[in-house]
């Protein structure tokens, strides 16, 4: 395998901490602090939230996605309850059973609908389906903003999604390990993505974004983030050192980082999408609207790149090569592994 210096498509969590989030922890690393979240960076972290969204939010920091998810979920339901989502939703194919472990088994239903968006005639299917006690009760709906397949509901998708959630009595999860790439994407104010659009709580990821680990809980509806403090104490996501989980945000809040790099990272993959579209041979897969590039090539191509050093994932979704976009993505990257695609499927 070649030592390939450069960057890596895999996931946008192979790149480094982006130069603001890592800013922020140094100055968060002065002299000492209140321990659990009492220190003045936390405070100020959930109010940088809370005018990103511009609305009285309730925020938790946890350390990573699968904890977030599970946890958020968790606190919507009892046991006895379920969870909708998407058959691709990282909280049923990627996270190991932890929602279920962490509600102490209320269970996932899935739902299929093409390119990684539910279909909300089986959503409505499977909460009607049957009425009778022996049934799971749905209780919450789960959508992924960028979704998996690395494309994006619309905010007209959003609204028919609140339709139907408020008809049938769910609340509403977004799973937003990768919501800044959706939000740089959209082009539209935070607040229309989430709690103007029915979203109840959201997991906003940190660390896909450029922070070294950590994603905020944010509950829109305050009622809902009863205790979750005792929650995320008992799931082992209280950072003592709380300053450091939270002063990335500021870093990445402040003059627009945040978005600045989730663009960038858009942009590289709608780059990479163009030029991969154009070589005979490579057939796209979904629409690239966030930070993913889907492509099918033949089997001895992806072990050619691989070969040749390249790391990308075949696992996620239906199995084709995805190609993840990040804030260190450089348009050298992509002009690389162009080269190198159109030499493994004969072009070059
Ligand atoms: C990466 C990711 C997460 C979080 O994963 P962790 O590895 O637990 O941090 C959650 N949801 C989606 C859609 C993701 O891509």
């Amino acid at each position: 395998m070649t030592n390939r210096p450069g960057n890596q498509f895999a996931s946008d969590n192979y790149a480094g901490i982006c130069p603001e989030a890592w800013q922020a922890m140094e100055q968060a690393n002065h002299g000492f602090a209140t321990s659990y979240g009492d220190d003045a960076w936390t405070l100020q972290a959930c109010n940088a939230l809370r005018d990103f969204f511009e609305t009285d939010c309730e925020v938790f920091f946890a350390f990573n996605g699968t904890a977030a998810n599970s946890l958020a979920l968790a606190s919507l339901c009892q046991s006895y309850h379920s969870v909708i989502c998407h058959e691709t939703a990282h909280v049923e194919t990627d996270e190991c059973g932890a929602m279920e472990f962490f509600s102490n088994g209320t269970k996932l239903l899935t739902v299929s609908g093409p390119d990684g968006k539910v279909d909300l005639a089986e959503v409505e299917h499977t909460v009607n389906k049957r009425a009778d006690i022996h049934y799971p009760k749905p209780k919450a709906l789960s959508i992924t903003q960028s979704t998996e397949l690395g494309t994006l509901y619309t905010p007209d998708e959003l609204v028919a999604i609140h339709g139907t959630t408020k008809r049938l009595g769910l609340k509403l999860h977004m799973d937003g390990a990768r919501f800044a790439n959706a939000l740089a994407s959209l082009q539209l104010p935070p607040k229309e993505l989430t709690w103007r659009a029915g979203v109840d709580v959201l997991t906003f990821g940190g660390t896909k974004s450029g922070m070294a680990y950590g994603e905020a809980v944010v509950f829109f509806d305050r009622e809902m983030a009863g205790e979750f403090d005792y929650r995320c104490k008992q799931a082992g996501q209280l950072a003592s050192k709380m300053r450091f989980l939270a002063a990335p945000w500021m870093g990445l809040l402040k003059e627009g980082a945040l978005l600045r790099h989730a663009a960038h990272a858009n942009r590289c993959a709608r780059s990479l999408s163009e030029q991969l579209a154009a070589i005979p041979n490579v057939s796209m897969v979904h629409p690239t609207e966030a930070n993913a590039v889907f492509i099918q090539i033949p089997e001895q191509a992806i072990e050619e790149l691989r070969r040749k050093g390249w790391v990308f994932y075949t696992f996620i979704g239906s199995g084709h090569c995805r190609f993840m976009c990040s804030w260190a993505t450089t348009d050298a990257d992509v002009t690389s592994l162009v080269e190198d695609v159109k030499k493994a499927v004969g072009q070059g």
